[in-house]
């Protein structure tokens, strides 16, 4: 750990995307950078890049991407006329293929810093009050500094919930982290809360083989999502044959000498589960625990989010916080798009983020993909609106693809025909979302939409389709 820095200009706690994208910015305006992170990979070596990177987004889409491969060539792809004989899945080297990207990525953001005159220290990193912070080595014979600065930049992320009747032991019951790196496929899997990660989870080990049911505390299924996107996508799932119980609520899951056994109620009464592995998905909660001394006096909200304002600032001036750390959907282009905002604010530049146009995204399949408000949280606001849906099975690109469930919603408001709300649930559903973003970033009415040229034959054209339903003018419909 041990470095000759005492002071800087802009120190960064964290180098997940909102702490990283921020430390590159603030070296690119020109301020001495230090950038402080504590994550080892798997050989307990430093690895930049946070949890989107080592244990979140990315080796989660690698997995996701890989497993869907070894779906489609198992069972999706006879009625193309390609037979495959002899498939086997060979686990290890998927894994290791996902340990490859992480490599690869961290190595470019170690590369990037470098590029930019980054200063990095392996350490975890504690705010003391007058702008300074107390660095504890984490490898190597235990080690304290204490560095000064202009700016400090929080941006420590979050960490999994975990819940005491299902405590995790890394092997077993384990959490999303643990759950991308499973040694076989375990035959019964349960998952504990059928959220964003539960879903993802959920379809890796189904097409890998598991027999996967999740366990959902709510009556209905994905709140978050509009609820025409959600019911789509349970049927979808269920058609897939992942078992999604709703309503349950979890009592006790313990390790016995073969298996986890797991009790839950629901409406109907007591239930008893034999697992093989169970993952814990119930969510994430920040990570400003061990963040700051008493005497540094960061204030927080009732669950642990550091407050701040418009800016970033917290309630300590020239002390910023970023991403998990703070209210907001646990995104990582949340937290990017923060790291940017910090880093122009502290150079004295204009910037706002609206927070608004942040787009979601499942990336299951069929993808699930959101940006604005709901049909539900709209009507609940008294908004006078128009809807048009548009089904992917009259998309010519989605029958070719031979990938067509889903559809697109857009609602618009009835006066002003502004948009909304767009929803997706269908394959790509993670790319064409970006157009809606864009449209809704330049408050485009839904005939904005209508009147843009789409290529033909390609998946965006139902995002032109459903813009022209707001208006009852969807052309591969019938009326
Ligand atoms: P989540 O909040 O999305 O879902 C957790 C689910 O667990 C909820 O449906 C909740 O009702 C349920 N739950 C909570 N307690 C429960 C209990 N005791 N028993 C049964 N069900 C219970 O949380 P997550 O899926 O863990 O994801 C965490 C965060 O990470 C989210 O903010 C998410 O946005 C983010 N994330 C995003 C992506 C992505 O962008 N694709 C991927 C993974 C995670």
């Amino acid at each position: 750990m041990a470095t000759n820095v005492n002071h800087s200009d802009v120190i960064v706690v964290g180098a997940g995307p909102a702490g990283y994208i921020a430390a590159i910015r603030c070296a690119q305006l020109g301020f001495d950078t230090v950038c402080i992170d504590n994550w080892k990979d798997k050989k307990g070596s430093a690895a930049l890049g946070g949890t989107c990177i080592n244990a979140g987004c990315i080796p989660s889409k690698a997995l996701l991407d890989s497993s869907d491969l070894y779906d489609t060539v198992k069972s999706g792809l006879a009625n193309k006329g390609i037979k495959v004989a002899g498939i086997e899945l060979d686990l290890p080297a998927m894994i290791s293929h996902k340990d490859q990207v992480i490599s690869r990525l961290t190595d470019k953001i170690a590369l990037l810093f470098k590029s930019n005159g980054i200063k990095t220290i392996h350490g975890s990193a504690k705010l003391l009050d007058g702008k300074r912070v107390e660095i504890k080595s984490v490898n190597g014979p235990e080690a304290t500094q204490t560095i000064s600065s202009d700016n400090i930049i929080l941006a420590a992320g979050s960490s999994p919930i975990n819940i005491s009747t299902a405590p995790t032991d890394g092997e077993f019951i384990v959490d999303s982290t643990d759950a991308l790196n499973f040694s076989s496929v375990p035959k019964t899997l349960g998952i504990i809360g059928a959220g964003i990660v539960g879903c993802e989870l959920g379809s890796i080990w189904r097409r890998l083989g598991s027999k996967v049911i999740l366990l959902e505390a709510q009556e209905e299924f994905l709140t978050i999502a509009d609820r025409d996107i959600a019911r789509e996508a349970c049927r979808q799932y269920q058609a897939q044959g992942l078992d999604i119980r709703l309503g349950c609520r979890v009592m006790s899951a313990k390790k016995t000498s073969k298996h986890i056994s797991l009790q839950y109620e629901d409406t109907d009464g007591n239930h008893r589960l034999q697992l093989d592995r169970l993952i814990v998905a119930v969510g994430r909660k920040p990570n400003s625990g061990n963040l700051f001394a008493p005497e540094a006096d960061l204030l927080l909200d009732e669950n642990g989010f550091v407050h701040i304002d418009e800016q970033g600032m917290t309630n300590l001036p020239g002390v910023y916080a970023i991403g998990d750390l703070c209210q907001g959907p646990m995104l990582a282009h949340k937290g990017i798009e923060e790291g940017m905002l910090v880093a122009e604010n502290i150079a004295g530049k204009e910037f706002k983020l609206d927070y608004r146009l942040i787009p979601s995204v499942i990336y299951t399949e069929p993808e699930i993909a959101w940006v604005g408000q709901t049909e539900q949280a709209l009507r609940a606001a008294g908004e006078d609106i128009n809807i048009g849906v548009f089904p992917f099975d009259a998309n010519s690109r989605a029958l070719v693809m031979d990938k067509h469930p889903g559809l697109v919603k857009i609602i618009a408001n009835a006066q002003t025909d502004r948009v909304l709300g767009v929803h997706i649930v269908g394959t790509r559903a993670s790319e064409l979302i970006a157009e809606a973003v864009l449209a809704m970033e330049f408050s485009a009415s839904s005939e904005d939409l209508a009147r843009t040229i789409h290529a033909h034959p390609t998946l965006a054209e139902s995002v032109h389709e459903a813009a022209l339903a707001v208006d009852h003018r969807a052309l591969h419909i019938p009326h």
